[in-house]
């Protein structure tokens, strides 16, 4: 096995759980002997990270017997390089804000003549383009009156200009990044100034990141990563997405599930070796 880099990424929205240990332990083999293994923490949503949550992940992958380099690469340290990638993408004219609400979202879609089912994304329902028209001035009028703003991106435009895509999946081979699917993906959040896609697209270049693992629930998002490690010139990593642990009932682990959290399994004096194997 060739040496990696890799990284684990969790948010502190909660206590981590088996099926973070089992993501966290595939990342740290998957760097393989002499290679890096690094953490970084989601935590741009400032209204459910929580640092107790943060305190809990350096205390459960520890009880795990994993290490890691340090430093340990915070994203809420980072708005700074988010927002000037945006600012970057808004010259380069492929982006533009969004007003709507979900409920407006919501409405539109279901008013349109063709069926809404047919513009399923794989984060939901595909953004019908209410706000990719509107004037400068009208955009300006409604910032200037204080509504709320996402930024999202010209996606036809970014992709068309971007051209064919790829990317090396160790699990299912290679991959043609088809990532129009998302239609005009939010990169710039109402509530905080960058998105999921734009950080860890960003933090994977910028920790040097040589394959990135996570579980296949997040296998689509890589057609957007692709499509903005094009956009910003970043190098392109490889990708393993790995099955998701499932608890006793077959169901996906939650993070609000307390039995099931690292933390109560240590309390319990359950063997670490045995947790996320
Ligand atoms: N932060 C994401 C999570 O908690 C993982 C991000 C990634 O690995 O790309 O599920």
């Amino acid at each position: 096995m060739a040496a990696e880099t890799t990284r684990f990424a969790p948010s502190p929205t909660g206590f981590l759980h088996a099926g973070h240990a089992f993501s966290a332990r595939f990342a740290a083999e998957k760097a393989g002997v002499g290679g890096r293994f690094l953490l970084r923490i989601e935590d741009i949503d400032r209204t459910r990270c929580r640092p107790e949550f943060e305190t809990a992940i350096f205390t459960d992958l520890a009880w795990l017997g994993l290490s890691w380099e340090t430093p340990v690469r915070r994203q809420s340290e980072h708005f700074d390089t988010y927002k000037s990638a945006l600012a970057d993408l808004e010259r380069r004219g492929l982006l533009y804000p969004c007003f709507c609400t979900r409920a407006d979202i919501q409405r539109e879609i279901a008013g349109a003549a063709s069926a809404p089912h047919l513009h399923m994304g794989p984060e939901g329902p595909v953004y019908p383009g209410t706000c990719r028209h509107l004037s400068k001035a009208e955009q300006q009028r409604r910032k200037d009156e204080g509504t709320p703003y996402a930024l999202r991106l010209r996606m036809d435009e970014a992709a068309n200009g971007a051209g064919p895509l790829t990317w090396r999946d160790q699990t299912r081979g290679e991959q043609k990044a088809t990532p129009e699917i998302f239609g005009d993906v939010v990169l710039g959040r109402k509530d905080t100034p960058a998105s999921y896609h734009l950080a860890v697209t960003l933090d994977d270049a910028v920790q040097g990141i040589t394959l990135v693992t996570r579980g296949e629930d997040l296998f689509a998002a890589t057609h957007v990563h692709r499509l903005l490690q094009a956009l910003f010139a970043l190098p392109v990593p490889a990708y393993a997405h790995h099955r998701l642990r499932v608890d006793r009932e077959g169901k996906k682990f939650s993070k609000r599930d307390n039995a099931a959290t690292i933390q109560a399994l240590r309390e319990k004096g359950v063997d670490p070796r045995r947790v996320g194997v």
